[in-house]
């Protein structure tokens, strides 16, 4: 089966100064539709590089990526904004939500910038925030939120429309663990209706939520984990090299 997210031996270089530093060292990595995938490392093994990456924010040094099937190499950088505009959402640690806009213009802003008229965009917003249970708050400014609910409205804009990859740097960060794991319940919904995820986090208890862990380090993925399928599953460190 193709991914929704695919990347073929793909590596990225970044230079910095007079020194080359190899953020991303020939990485495999897919990503089916429907399923969540965690990754985790330790700080500045690659991990922000692989989802910026992946969210065809910037392009491989070498390799290749495909999103949804289009090869992100091929497009133009106009097809690919609007790749990004609307197939992937984004959440990162600090949500990310426009101050001045309520939670449903924070929601349905995407889809407006997509060329959406603004009432149409409002109803989908809406939409997606009854999904994730905050009806309730849609009028609400982010800073009349608690912070479990400002990720909630960040999570809703990123599916919002018809989103299939969801990419996710350290998206519980900042919450309490009752809130962490309702925001991993809301991905793991996300995947349920088919969207695929890529989930960076430093918790393992978080990472379990997923289908599959991946491990990398120095730029290289070093190892694959099935945590549902118990720690017998656990490949050993580079067996995947
Ligand atoms: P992580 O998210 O795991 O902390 P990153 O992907 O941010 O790791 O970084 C991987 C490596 O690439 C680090 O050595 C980092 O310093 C380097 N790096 C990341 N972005 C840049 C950049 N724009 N310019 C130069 N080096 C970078």
């Amino acid at each position: 089966m193709s991914g929704v997210l695919e990347m073929r031996v793909v590596s990225k270089t970044y230079v910095d100064g007079s020194a080359e530093v190899h953020a991303l060292r020939e990485v495999d990595f897919t990503v089916e539709p429907g399923k969540m995938v965690a990754v985790m490392g330790p700080s500045g093994s690659g991990k922000s590089t692989l989802l910026t990456i992946a969210g065809a924010l910037e392009l491989p040094t070498s390799g290749e990526v495909l999103v949804a099937g289009q090869p992100l190499a091929k497009l133009s950088r106009d097809e690919r904004s609007r790749l990004r505009r609307r197939a992937i959402g984004y959440v990162f640690q600090d949500f990310n939500l426009l101050p001045g806009l309520t939670a449903a213009e924070n929601v349905a802003l995407p889809l407006e910038l997509d060329g959406m008229s603004a009432g149409k965009a409002r109803v989908a917003g809406l939409r997606a925030l009854e999904e994730l249970g905050l009806a309730d708050r849609a009028s609400r400014f982010p800073d009349q939120l608690s912070g479990g609910e400002r990720q909630r409205v960040a999570i809703a804009r990123a599916v919002v429309g018809d989103r299939r990859l969801l990419l996710a740097d350290e998206p519980t960060g900042a919450l309490d663990s009752a809130n962490g794991e309702a925001v991993m319940r809301l991905i793991l919904n996300a995947c349920k209706q088919g969207v695929s995820a890529v989930v960076v986090t430093h918790d393992a208890q978080l990472a379990s939520w997923a289908d599959r862990v991946v491990f990398i380090r120095d730029g290289r993925i070093v190892d694959r984990t099935a945590p549902r399928l118990g720690p017998d599953s656990v490949l050993t460190e580079g067996a995947s090299r």
